[in-house]
């Protein structure tokens, strides 16, 4: 029985996948359990399914999954979680900025009883102060719209115990930011902290499309503030309004000089407009409402049960 899943995302990694397989063998060797290393070749353009190829055809313990095109990370790293047999499964990346060691500090921490494991970056090297500035913005504005409590500085460098990953497994939706589902579903969680390193080869391919693309399929599926906050406004401003609106009656009833008829102006269109968004925000709640029905997530998850059968 497979005790370690290993799942490894690649896109144009011709230079580090065997440096990644050279790296990680001899320490899950070591483990003396059953262990697998799948990978997942997001339609590469470079050498990236030869070299695959080549180390399984070397290593039975190496699985590997073709995409037919870019899907992304995420979808690659779905289609891991979704082949893993392991009992804990690892995600890491192809290029050994997670390093393998920390990988056996997060199986002592799931021995301990974890049940996922984060990788927290202490230190991140040979990254832009773009990267590091846009990833620390990303972790707070996420906690604070969507209200989960995502570890800062983690990234998907994580140890996944089966159950997560089942539980994870049986949310329905399409976009997805792993990490966020991670929290979402809850269960015992810890965090190791490690310095990462540069890669080993290549260049990043998180482009700014790609990472903006990553920050709305966290957000999105995760919250209906966007979707709410036409309500929000709108009562805001209708209050503004009234109280405006009131001020202006008791002004005129006292004959107080006060900009003439165009200050009445103030007061009804935000009136108006005010009724708009509530309008507006109104109809959006129904649709996030639709949307969760939409989602079709669990409605809860159960961690454990004592004396039941299944
Ligand atoms: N990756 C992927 N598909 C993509 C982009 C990246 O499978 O469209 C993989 C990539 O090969 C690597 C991991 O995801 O194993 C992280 O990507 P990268 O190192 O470019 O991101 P960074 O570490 O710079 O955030
Ligand atoms: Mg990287």
């Amino acid at each position: 029985m497979v005790k370690y899943s290993i799942i490894v995302p690649a896109y144009n990694e011709e230079k580090s996948l065997r440096l990644f397989y050279d790296a990680v063998t001899p320490l899950f060797k070591g483990l003396q359990e059953e262990y697998e290393i799948i990978f997942i070749n997001d339609g590469s353009r470079d050498a990236t399914r030869e070299i695959l190829r080549g180390l399984a055809d070397l290593d039975y313990r190496v699985k590997v999954c073709n995409f037919s095109r870019n899907f992304g990370q995420q979808a690659a790293l779905l289609c891991g979680l979704e082949h893993a047999q392991g009992q804990a499964i690892i995600a890491m990346d192809a290029d050994l900025q997670d390093p393998p060691e920390v990988a056996l500090q997060m199986i002592e921490k799931w021995k301990e009883g974890f049940d996922v494991v984060h990788g927290k970056r202490r230190k991140r090297k040979g990254e832009t102060i773009f990267k590091k500035g846009t990833a620390f913005l990303f972790y707070r504005l996420m906690r604070k719209i969507t209200g989960l409590d995502m570890p800062r500085d983690t990234g998907d460098f994580k140890l996944y115990d089966r159950k997560v990953v089942d539980a994870i497994l049986s949310m329905g939706e399409h976009d997805r930011l792993l990490r966020a589902q991670t929290t979402w579903v809850g269960f015992k969680q810890t965090s190791i902290e490690f310095d990462r390193p540069e890669r080993i080869a290549g260049e990043t391919h998180y482009t700014l499309k790609k990472m903006i693309k990553l920050a709305q399929s966290g957000v999105f599926p995760n919250t209906d503030y966007t979707l709410t906050f036409p309500l929000k406004l709108g009562i805001l401003l209708g209050v503004l309004s009234v109280a405006c609106m009131i001020t202006f009656i008791v002004l005129a009833c006292c004959n107080v000089e006060f900009g003439g008829l165009v200050a009445w102006l103030f007061p009804t269109m935000g009136g108006l407009s005010a009724v708009i968004l509530c309008c507006q925000g109104l109809a959006n709640m129904h649709m996030s409402m639709i949307y969760r029905e939409v989602q079709n997530r669990p409605k809860y998850i159960v961690a454990e049960t004592f004396n039941m059968e299944k």
